[in-house]
């Protein structure tokens, strides 16, 4: 039985990133960067004021103060989107808005509400004469061309997934389309006499489907397009039919649940097996030991177990990371990060992985368990906000040690 880490290795060995396309901007958040992505000038592109007010020579505003206010003329007035019509000399300022090009010879912006000019109602003229009485220092409230971004600069990377406030850089830059990649597409299954669609009432031995909504909405938020084949029974004529249906729809990978254990019912892996070739179906964890990999018909097939948390579980653990993989995400998988165990827990020595909650003190994150951990309990699922990593080999962990922990 392989370890968790050697599962994943060698799931991951299969999946390469899916094929690239150039996509509008504004559909492009989320997507994956294909490219390096470079400031095509700099940023801010011209020098402006960071403010309403008047641009002058910081010389001639050095020696202001209360005892000797500072009088200058108003020689031009520079609206955002403006240039401006003449230099500033000694003596000179210009009314000026935010964002609006700095006027050669200024160097500086006093602010308006520093000044004696207080009309501001929208549409007031500039006055002919601006007077103040404070010190104003050179580079004063302008922003330099280039002082964000130089011309040519790196971004944003390849394998980025874009941010909302990526595509704000990406317009500044004046990048109408983007090279992304595609996002990877997955055929989604369930399997199980005992299942129900949603909207169907409970009686007798059944139970609702719901891995599927789970999953398919775990992949959706992982950049997959998820195709839903619904249910298949447990017959090998119905999980043979699903799989045929699923081989047949050119996607990049065949996720299902349940049905991969040693149920006398469980016909996945004999299926998957007479058509394609099965990898491994168990891996050393808890939850989520049944975990089957192969393929079907040459298209890559990842069977999750039946109960719920553990889906969830293996989900994180292998799915995420071939989806970003899939879909050229530079990290595969998520980030850990370290927490103290707020109680003792015993273990079994398989790598586990248990709800826990968070309580931060003092910046130092404390993990407790988050109800019973029995692999149908999702509400301690829903009520986790991590779910903390027991490494294999451990049979008890004091409070108080540090573990690594998959935020939710
Ligand atoms: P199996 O791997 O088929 O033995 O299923 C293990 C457990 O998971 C059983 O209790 C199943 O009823 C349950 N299970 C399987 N599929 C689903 C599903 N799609 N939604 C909820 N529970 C499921
Ligand atoms: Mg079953």
């Amino acid at each position: 039985m392989y370890s968790v880490a050697e599962a994943r290795e060698r799931i991951l060995s299969h999946f390469t990133p899916v094929a690239t396309e150039t996509i509008p901007l504004e559909d492009s958040a989320g997507r994956v960067l294909a490219v390096d992505l470079t400031a095509t000038h700099d940023l801010p592109p011209f020098d402006n004021s960071s403010m309403d007010g008047f641009a002058l020579r910081s010389e001639d505003g050095a020696g202001a103060d209360s005892n000797a206010p500072v009088t200058l003329r108003v020689v031009d007035d520079i609206p955002a989107g403006s240039s401006p019509n003449t230099a500033i000399a000694r003596g000179e300022s210009a009314r000026i808005m935010t964002g609006a090009p700095m006027p050669p010879g200024a160097d500086a912006v006093i602010p308006v509400e520093d000044t004696d000019f207080t009309v501001r109602a929208a549409g007031t003229p500039a006055p002919p004469t601006v007077s103040f009485n404070r010190r104003v220092t050179a580079g004063e409230n302008v922003r330099r061309q280039g002082m964000d971004i130089r011309m040519g600069e790196i971004v944003l990377k390849k394998g980025r997934a874009l941010d909302p406030q990526d595509l704000g850089l990406l317009a500044m830059l004046g990048y109408g389309r983007v090279e992304a990649h595609a996002r990877p597409r997955i055929a989604l299954l369930s399997s199980g006499d005992e299942l129900l669609h949603v909207g169907e009432p409970l009686e007798g031995a059944k139970i609702r489907d719901s891995n599927s909504y789970m999953l398919a909405a775990m992949a959706e938020k992982a950049g997959a397009v998820v195709l839903r084949l619904g249910v298949a029974g447990d017959s090998r004529q119905s999980v043979s039919a699903l799989l045929e249906q699923a081989a047949a729809l050119g996607v990049d990978l065949i996720l299902s649940s349940a049905g991969v254990s040693v149920g006398a019912f469980d016909f996945i892996k004999e299926v998957i097996d007479s058509h394609g070739r099965l990898d491994f179906w168990r891996v050393n964890m808890r939850p989520g030991k049944p975990l089957a990999f192969g393929e079907y018909r040459g298209v890559d097939f990842i069977g999750l177990p039946g109960n719920p948390v553990s889906a969830f579980v293996c989900f994180e653990v292998f799915v995420r990371p071939v989806l970003d993989r899939l879909g050229g995400r530079a990290q595969a998988g998520r980030r850990t990060v370290r927490v103290l165990c707020g109680e003792q827990i015993d273990s079994d020595g398989r790598e586990s992985y248990l709800r826990a909650t968070l309580h931060e003190t003092d910046g130092v994150r404390t993990a407790q368990l988050a109800g019973h951990q029995g692999s149908g309990n999702l509400l301690s699922l829903v009520q986790a906000d991590a779910l903390l990593i027991i490494p294999a080999g451990v049979k008890c962990v004091p409070a108080g040690r540090e573990l690594e922990a998959v935020l939710l």
